[in-house]
């Protein structure tokens, strides 16, 4: 069998003509000052300008050169996933097309996976050339994914340039907009090794961002779901059937305690307001229809979870 190639680069790109050129001869000369034995694979996700004639003509120029192409555009997650899958090194990196990221961090980073043992080093925009509309809100982003995920020493979720051992992108999915969350899939998955360098950044050079500030709603919404996924995904029932039981319970003995008091009264010819007076009553109904809805949701999600087909999916490590 032929060994394994060194370095797999993977490289989602929209839209992206100008800097693809420039971006491969520089990952080429890195690759051979290192004599590294590697392979590009450029992922054009549905680009409308000339992206894929140049990763053809590149192509023809060398032969450590891969292209896949997207019929549409279906975002950069998409192009990851397909890339990862497409991957034959030892050691995977993730890098954009902007030349936003530099190739010649590329050498250390793979010494840190190889010799130090990382599952993962993420690269860390310490110095960004970016607009502060970005950078503000960035920081925001990642102080809340920190706590969310336990991954307490990654100060740049997001950053583009990012290495990993192949097991743990064969291992973990990238689906929807969860590309700014690899690390946090990792780190659930069993990838506990994960670190960051930091990186040289540049402004981007031709073409324009790709993502807007909408990027900050989804992202939030994305860690919300993944952080709910990864919590009761396979035990949906524990949260809603806790907060739904807890809710109508309190609702259930606050109507009682109004019903109950009601009939004190009457017994004792207290003169009373109606039971439909009393605001509480109403507050104590709300409480139990929501306690019941919480709890069917409940019921509903573990049906669900119940016949996913990876419902018995563990990732293992080892077996003798
Ligand atoms: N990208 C992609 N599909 C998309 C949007 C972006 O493959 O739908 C690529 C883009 O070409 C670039 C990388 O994802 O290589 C990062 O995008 P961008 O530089 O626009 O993001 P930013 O640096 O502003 O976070
Ligand atoms: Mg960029």
């Amino acid at each position: 069998m032929k060994d394994a190639l060194d370095i797999s680069i993977v490289i989602p790109l929209f839209n992206e003509e100008e800097s693809l050129k420039e971006l491969s001869d520089w990952i080429g000369k890195v690759m051979h000052d290192n004599k590294f034995t590697y392979e590009v694979i450029f992922v054009d996700d549905g680009s409308d300008d000339s992206s894929w004639e140049v990763i053809e003509q590149l192509k023809t120029q060398n032969s450590n050169i891969k292209g896949i192409k997207f019929r549409r555009n279906y975002g950069k997650s998409a192009g990851l996933n397909v890339g990862f899958a497409a991957t034959t090194g030892n050691v995977v990196f993730t890098m954009d097309a902007d030349l936003q990221d530099s190739p010649d961090e590329l050498p250390d980073m793979y010494r840190m996976i190889k010799e130090e043992g990382w599952d993962l080093v993420s690269g860390w925009k310490k110095k960004r050339y970016d607009p502060l509309m970005k950078t503000i809100p960035t920081k925001f982003f990642n102080a809340a994914t920190r706590r969310m995920s336990g991954i307490k020493n990654l100060h740049d979720f997001n950053c583009g340039l990012k290495a990993y051992r192949s097991e743990v992108i064969k291992t973990v999915e990238v689906y929807g907009e969860m590309h700014r969350y690899i690390p946090v899939i990792a780190k659930w998955a069993g990838f506990s090794k994960i670190t960051e360098k930091v990186v040289i950044h540049q402004e981007r050079k031709y073409g324009e961002t790709k993502f807007g500030l909408e990027r900050f709603v989804n992202g939030f919404l994305d860690l919300l779901s993944i952080t709910f996924i990864s919590k009761f995904g396979k035990r949906p029932m524990h949260l809603f059937g806790s907060l739904g039981s807890i809710m109508f319970l309190i609702g259930f003995l606050s109507a009682a305690y109004i019903g109950i008091m009601k009939i004190y009264h009457l017994s004792q010819d207290v003169k009373t307001i109606l039971v439909t007076d009393n605001p509480y009553f109403y507050i104590a109904l709300t409480s139990m229809v929501l306690g019941s809805l919480l709890f069917v949701a409940g019921f509903l999600g573990e049906l669900i979870s119940r016949s996913s087909v990876n419902r018995n999916q563990y990732n293992i490590e080892k077996e003798i």
